[in-house]
């Protein structure tokens, strides 16, 4: 944790807490106990590990005052003091429960991040008042990003592409490096690019584990004419950028150059299909009647992608159940991939921001099978 490190919203978390307030007020609630750390970050910029936030759905500016409360216990006192300079802090060990003490009215929870022993605690804490279950609102809010996190995430997805890039190279899928080397090499990368860490565990997956979709790196050496997935991104800030190349260690076969340029149809499709007002499971429809009509629509089996931000998977999800819609400014991934048991598998993973002139790639690496330094070889 890096306290004192300032947070990409000026003057926006206000701003954020304003545009809950209006969906406060269409939900016919007084007020939002927000207890999902995430979220808190968001509409505050504070970032401890034991906090919650009670969002009143009056308006700041009608008494003069932030009528936002911040709660947290004594070990981050001064961090709250820095990173939340506008809003009053109580401290608590009990966080969520200390904030409704006296309250009255339709109090909103998210009952999609509260346990049943802490909703227990939440009736006790409010007797003169109602809780009622108010999932997502933030959320809601979460999928459109403003242009600092876009900038973010921008950055995040330039440190995973400098480090690929990196990777390529430096020659760094020869025939005989472990799965684990190129995972471990990718992430010192991404480090040495100025990630906070890596995004998520990094996966790459050699052969027949390219078959795989969430291979864990193994001691496998790579070997010629395997197919290599690494998926893989960097946390910038508290945002993640999540990208998949799959190339070949040595010299493609046919079947793997026809399995690659699928994939790539389908993900140019999606990519496409990317516009605000465009439901997310048309955007689907577009990258997997592709790999459908090439025969080949049972081997594809998960989403087509999922929105990024301060959480790698978050809303909008992408998918052929999926009932969101794109709006400017969502940041989704698009990733259709096909696995063939026993043999490998291809998967080609973008972030991309939409926008109101269609979606624009932040993971900007090529996509080739054969990496560019080996073709010229
Ligand atoms: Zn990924
Ligand atoms: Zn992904």
């Amino acid at each position: 944790m890096e306290p004192t490190r300032p947070e990409r919203a000026p003057g926006g978390h206000a701003r954020r807490r304003d545009a809950l307030r209006d969906l406060l007020r269409e939900a016919g609630l007084d007020a939002l106990l927000v207890t999902d750390l995430v979220n808190v970050r968001y509409l505050t910029g504070f970032t401890g590990s034991n906090t919650a936030l009670l969002v009143d759905a009056r308006d700041d500016a009608d008494r003069g005052e932030d009528r936002t409360v911040l709660a947290t216990d004594a070990r981050y006192t001064t961090q709250a003091a820095t990173q939340t300079p506008d809003l009053p802090v109580l401290v608590e060990r009990a966080c969520a429960p200390a904030l409704l003490d006296g309250r009255a009215g339709a109090v909103g929870f998210d009952s999609a991040h509260v346990t049943v022993d802490g909703h227990t605690d939440l009736v006790t804490a409010l007797p003169h008042g109602e809780l009622r279950r108010a999932p997502g609102l933030v959320e809601t809010l979460r999928a459109v990003k403003d242009a600092g996190e876009i900038d973010a995430l921008r950055q995040a997805c330039a440190v995973a592409d400098l480090a690929l890039t990196g990777l390529l190279t430096a020659d760094g899928l020869r025939a005989g490096r472990t799965e684990r080397e190129v995972a471990r090499e990718l992430e010192e990368r991404m480090r040495e690019a100025g990630a906070e860490a890596p995004s998520f565990d990094t996966i790459v997956a050699a052969g027949a584990h390219a078959a795989i979709p969430h291979h864990h790196p193994t001691d496998a050496p790579l070997a010629d004419g395997d197919l290599l997935t690494m998926d893989f991104g960097a946390l910038v800030d508290g945002y993640h950028s999540d990208m998949t190349r799959t190339l070949v260690v040595g010299t493609p076969a046919d079947w793997q150059r026809d399995l690659h340029a699928l994939v790539a149809e389908a993900a140019a499709a999606g990519r496409a299909a990317l516009a605000p007002g465009t439901a997310t499971r048309d955007v689907d429809a577009a990258a997997r009647d592709v790999i459908t009509a090439a025969g080949f629509g049972e081997q594809f089996v998960h989403g087509l992608g999922h929105g990024v931000g301060l959480v790698i998977h978050e809303a909008p999800a992408v998918s052929a159940t999926a009932t969101a819609t794109l709006e400017a400014g969502m940041t989704v991934t698009v990733e259709p991939g096909v696995y063939l048991a026993g043999r490998g598998g291809v998967r080609i993973e973008d972030t991309l921001v939409v926008t109101d002139g269609g979606a624009v790639p932040l993971t900007q690496s090529p996509r080739d099978l054969v990496p560019e330094s080996r073709d010229e070889k």
